[in-house]
């Protein structure tokens, strides 16, 4: 775990040093849990962002976008549930004062608990080698079975207390857990309390009488209260889909691990509307669908899991999340959500409005049922970055840090670089700089040496390195190095665009989907 952690250190430093993140409002030490992107995370996010899009409003004839306000009516919190019950359990250590999730905190233990099977397993392995039955050993050895006996345990318990907002509960089971502050050392704890997570602010003048409105904590609200909209102007029949990129706002108690768990962060959500009984069969598919989107980037070291719900939100009858493992565990990524008729009901009801869709098949009308998919754009972002860096050692003693990004998401397609800043090689790169531009992101690099320039590169992700020599103007080729092999090979200028576009664009991945 240790060195994982300093993997993740030096993560988050080339991610600033490299303008991929910075601490947002740096200069004034920063503000907790906000982030800027730089000059290539713009560029990389705006990649992830359009492979979403595209997957979504290209592949399905059956799905559009929408872009909502981010101030709505502040019923529509009412009636969504958020104002009463966007909250989350915090307690504090009276010695360290610090603020945790007390779910997180329980969650963090169970984790270990695991992490102690997975050791008694991994040493068994070791010791017995090439005969070792692992499904045997899981079944009969006995501290592995005393230990899953009190991790399921425990994990009842706090389902439990979870589902029906035990917070005293939550408080005892960190008490008999003997759950420990990870700053402080000490069982010094407050009680658990209930924390909204939503901010406020207010709209209008006082003298006109201001209204207290929310900044949106998630995208989806935005998509329900425009579904009659879009289905009648759109001429759409069920099933259809919405989707939907935009910026989420949730003041986290903890907010810590990079932009992992931020207090501004983006969403990409789509809420897809489908007959009552349904549902079920449409989670599975989107399930299945949704991994195989994340796959398709064949993310280098990439580990996914499904973590299905077994604390399910009052308004859901399925949930699972997509779980990456990032430097500091499995982590939830992405959500896939049964949210049944709930949202829709509730806004009739708050509105009064009759929201109901026609079903000229069915003859008749109903509320439809949703499943809705919504990733975070920054946790997206987050495990392209880690699962693409690697320290390589090279021959020779050199080493370099390479992301090996995939091609369609790099900030940067190409560099063209001359070997020299004289002999007319500038003026040839600028040359095919100014051909590929239109197509690639494309960089000119003249400083340094060569062996410098590459790397530089392949700290940004670059796929491509495009070397001006003189041989270029005499017979009109020039070297292509390719990022992960680094492998160089001759080709014609007049064939790099179709090199190029062959590896970096985004339809070869969304191909894979379709
Ligand atoms: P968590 O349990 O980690 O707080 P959540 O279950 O509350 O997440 P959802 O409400 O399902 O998250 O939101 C959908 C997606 O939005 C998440 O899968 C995640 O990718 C993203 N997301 C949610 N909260 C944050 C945050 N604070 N910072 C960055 N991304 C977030």
């Amino acid at each position: 775990m240790a060195q994982q952690e300093e993997t993740f250190k030096k993560i988050v430093s080339h991610a600033k040093e490299y303008g991929f993140v910075f601490p947002s409002s740096e200069i004034y030490d920063g503000l907790g849990a906000v982030y800027d992107y730089g000059q290539n995370g713009v560029e990389l996010k705006n990649n992830i962002k359009r492979y979403w899009w595209d997957s979504m409003t290209l592949l399905h004839d059956n799905i559009v976008g929408i872009d909502s306000a981010i101030f709505m009516h502040p019923t529509i919190w009412k009636a969504s549930g958020h104002v009463d019950a966007f909250n989350d359990p915090l307690i504090d250590n009276r010695d360290s004062k610090k603020r945790y999730r007390a779910d997180v905190l329980i969650e963090d233990h169970i984790a270990k608990m695991e992490e102690k099977i997975e050791k008694e397993v991994a040493k068994a392995k070791k010791r017995f080698g090439e005969t070792f039955d692992e499904a045997l050993f899981r079944e009969t050895n006995p501290r592995v079975l005393e230990q899953k006996a009190k991790r399921d345990a425990l994990h009842e318990r706090f389902a439990a207390a979870m589902n029906n907002n035990d917070l005293e509960d939550l408080k005892q089971i960190i008490i008999d857990q003997e759950i420990v502050c990870p700053i402080s050392g000490t069982k010094n704890w407050t009680d658990v309390r209930q924390f909204n997570l939503m901010f406020s602010t207010e709209m209008g003048s006082t003298a006109d009488g201001a209204m207290t409105v929310y900044l949106r904590p998630e995208t989806a609200q935005g998509i329900f209260v425009n579904y009659l909209n879009v289905q009648k102007t759109g001429r759409m029949r069920l099933p259809f889909g919405i989707a939907q990129i935009g910026k989420a706002f949730r003041n986290e108690i903890v907010a810590r691990q990079f932009i992992f768990r931020m207090r501004e962060f983006e969403q990409m959500e789509m809420q897809f509307f489908v007959r009552p009984g349904e549902e079920l069969n449409w989670f599975a598919q989107w399930k299945e669908w949704r991994l195989k989107w994340h796959k398709a980037l064949g993310l280098h070291n990439a580990q996914y899991r499904y973590h299905d719900h077994e604390k399910l939100a009052h308004y859901a009858n399925a949930a699972t999340d997509i779980e990456f493992e990032m430097p500091f565990g499995f982590k939830e990524v992405e959500g896939i959500h049964s949210r049944t008729n709930f949202d829709l009901s509730q806004h009739e009801k708050f509105s009064g409005k009759n929201i109901k869709y026609f079903d000229p098949e069915l003859n008749e009308s109903y509320t439809p049922y949703v499943i809705e998919t919504s990733i975070g754009v920054d946790r997206m972002f987050l495990s392209v970055l880690c699962s693409s860096y690697e320290e390589q050692q090279l021959e020779g003693g050199d080493s370099r840090v390479v992301l090996h990004l995939p091609a369609p998401l790099a900030p940067v397609k190409c560099a063209v670089m001359p070997l020299v800043r004289k002999d007319g090689l500038p003026e040839k790169a600028r040359e095919i700089v100014n051909d590929l531009k239109f197509d690639f992101s494309t960089h000119y690099e003249e400083k340094d040496s060569i062996g410098k320039r590459y790397r530089r590169q392949d700290a940004i992700g670059t796929p491509y390195c495009i070397t001006v020599d003189h041989q270029t103007l005499e017979d009109g080729t020039v070297t292509l190095r390719e990022r992960d092999s680094m492998e160089q090979t001759r080709v014609a200028v007049a064939d790099l665009h179709k090199i190029i576009h062959e590896k970096v664009s985004l339809t070869s991945l969304l191909r894979k989907l379709a």
